[in-house]
């Protein structure tokens, strides 16, 4: 099951510049820095709410993050689905016609698996599914 919009993932050229900025705009200090090594980028989230703001900076040029600041300017990079059964969401959605740029779960930031959806079957959205591993499904309620 889909359940909410679990975070943003904005892709930032200069982590430290960005860093300021949010504490500004949201007036509340990151609760977690964590480099991604499938990805090769640094991630720094904000809590908002029920949902997360994930700053997003590449490590090297083979990031996807450079890759995409190469061309295109700095913004929003993806839309996080929080989802429940990981496995049952990518068959229902490829059923559905979405296509996976990888359907095997990786390791992401922040305790989860992660599925991307290619945004060209996503009206140009690049959606990640993100699933909690740091806690049973139980207890997402908390
Ligand atoms: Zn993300």
């Amino acid at each position: 099951m889909i359940n909410r919009i679990e975070h943003l993932g904005i892709a930032v050229a200069d982590l430290v510049k960005s860093e300021e900025l949010f504490e500004k705009l949201l007036d509340r200090k990151p609760y977690k820095s964590e480099e991604v090594e499938s990805e090769e980028v640094t991630t720094l989230f904000f809590r908002v709410g029920e949902t997360k703001v994930e700053l997003l900076e590449g490590q090297s040029e083979n990031s996807a993050i450079s890759k995409y600041l190469e061309k295109r300017k700095e913004g929003i990079h993806h839309i996080a689905l929080g989802v429940t059964h990981l496995e049952y969401e990518i068959n229902r959605l490829k059923q559905q016609g979405f296509e996976f740029i990888n359907e095997v779960p990786k390791l992401g930031a922040d305790g989860k698996r992660i599925v991307f959806i290619h945004p060209r079957s996503a009206n140009g959205i690049l959606v990640e599914l993100c699933e909690d591993i740091s806690k049973s499904p139980q207890d997402e309620e908390e």
